[in-house]
């Protein structure tokens, strides 16, 4: 079974240090199911390529009791794919051999390894039980480019048709880690097969792997199942705890930060004219389908919902809790049913692309990509303006030069301790250009708040149109 791994990034020989392994020194790894050997085919500074080839000895695995066994008759244990395929054996691979690459630590390039990366992985040969269709739901939300060869099952009888066994290639501007543990996660579940490693430490595993991309992915549900081995107390017991992790932070730590903002912005009521400017925005486009993204505890919804303009209202957010919120306080259970069936909330994340986004007309977001990792923000701008596709667009984020105007703000810090990062004027309006050139927008800039003849206003807002 053959992994490659290969970079173009300048000097693409970096890789080595990456993942703590010389390009210049084979080396090999002893597991209890067989053989890891990491080498390198090609090692320039203008493209790197490392090799994982793993020898399984299924001999081995029987006497050692580790294999599928039962199942398949004694036959079965000795002659089967294990030992040529990507499965679970090459998962646990990945962690021993590059443990510090899948965790995102380096010791040599510690700012690289937390950076994306032009990366390509190829797998010679990756069994998909659903075929290359589910092969792309699994991969493609999460930003790769999904090239796959199917075989056929003997080439010398074609009349017996396709193998469920493809060469793969993934191709992503994507962090090293993330690669590592998207393949740690995914190989397995596209394989179904038996695993002798499903236990309840399963569970810690799959949550820690899939930090932050698994809660929200389309396919949680079945990539769950499918890799807690279809074991339905292992699965529902994992699911709830994805469910729960959602929010970005614990409940009690997230009201109290938002209300620490929320009493540095009240003086202006900010809010307040934040949602009446966002309100005026979505009229004025004419639209009647409105999507609000990252909609929180649903205040601009509330808005919304009094404007008889809007007939088809979606809220979405990555924090089920505070959809949970949202539903309590729009009191959606006693709504009156024509205009219940005016709302709708959408658990999921601007980082996937996401169907159920597309035929909306207008769409806003509130006070929601300062949130976002920086590096993140690419993978957000294709979901909302290449794929959803809007005709309008009303965006908000703090202006940083305001925030000297705060007197209880102490300088150099955040108004939320949750932001990743806040933008001046400059950097804000440089961010919505390069989104008007890849993408085919115009855009304009509206103050909101009281406008300071220094710093400007304390939000600022952008409003795409296309
Ligand atoms: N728009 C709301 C909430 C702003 S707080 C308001 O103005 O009141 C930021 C919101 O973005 C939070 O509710 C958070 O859960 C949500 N969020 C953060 N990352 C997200 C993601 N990747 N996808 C969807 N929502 C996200």
């Amino acid at each position: 079974m053959l992994l490659t791994l290969s970079t173009t990034h300048h000097p693409a020989t970096d890789l080595g240090y990456l993942l703590h392994k010389n390009p210049h020194r084979p080396q090999s790894f002893e597991l209890s199911f067989g053989h890891a050997h990491v080498f390198y085919p090609e090692a320039t500074e203008a493209r790197t390529t490392v090799a994982l080839l793993l020898e399984v000895d299924p001999v081995g695995l029987v006497r050692e009791r580790r294999g599928p066994s039962g199942e398949g008759g004694v036959l079965a244990q000795y002659v089967n794919d294990r030992p040529y395929v990507a499965s679970s054996f090459l998962s646990v691979a990945l962690a021993r051999t590059f443990r510090n690459a899948m965790s995102g630590s380096s010791k040599e390039r510690p700012d690289l390894a937390r950076q994306p990366l032009p990366l390509v992985a190829r797998l010679s040969v990756l069994p998909c039980r659903g075929g290359e269709p589910f092969l792309r739901k699994l991969f493609e939300p999460l930003g790769y480019t999904v090239t796959a060869t199917r075989h056929a099952l003997d080439e010398t009888v074609p009349d017996w048709g396709h193998s469920r066994y493809f060469t793969v290639t993934l191709e992503a501007h994507t962090r090293l880690s993330d690669l590592l543990t998207h393949l740690y996660v995914l190989i397995p579940v596209l394989d179904d097969d038996k695993h002798y490693w499903v236990g309840d430490e399963e569970v810690e595993k799959l949550l820690r792997h899939g930090e932050g991309w698994l809660a929200a992915h389309p396919e949680r549900d079945i990539i769950t199942r499918r890799y807690l081995r279809h074991r339905r107390s292992l699965a529902r017991e994992a699911l709830e705890r994805l469910s729960g992790d959602e929010a970005p932070e614990p409940e009690e730590g997230t009201q109290a930060r938002n209300q620490e903002e929320a009493a540095l912005e009240s003086r202006l009521s900010l809010n307040e004219q934040r949602l009446q400017a966002v309100v005026a925005v979505l009229k004025e486009s004419g639209a009647t389908r409105v999507v609000d993204l990252g909609c929180g505890e649903g205040k601009l919804l509330r808005a919304l919902l009094k404007e008889r303009q809007f007939t088809d209202i979606l809220g979405m957010d990555v924090s089920f809790r505070s959809l949970e919120i949202a539903r309590d306080r729009l009191d959606l259970d006693r709504m009156p049913e024509l205009q219940r069936r005016r709302i709708q909330l959408l658990h999921g994340s601007l980082m996937y692309r996401d169907a159920r986004l597309a035929g909306y007309e207008a769409a806003s977001v509130i006070e929601v990509i300062e949130h976002l990792d920086p590096p993140r923000l690419a993978a957000f701008e294709r979901v909302l303006f290449e794929s959803a596709r809007p005709n309008v667009v009303a965006l908000t984020t703090p202006n940083a030069e305001y925030n000297v105007r705060f007197e209880s703000l102490p300088a150099g810090t955040f108004r939320h301790r949750d932001h990743r990062f806040e933008w001046t004027r400059a950097e804000f309006e440089s961010w919505a250009q390069g989104i008007c050139e890849r993408f085919g927008y115009s855009v304009r800039f509206l103050p909101v708040g009281p406008l300071d003849p220094d710093v400007g206003a304390p939000t600022q807002m952008a409003v795409f149109a296309r």
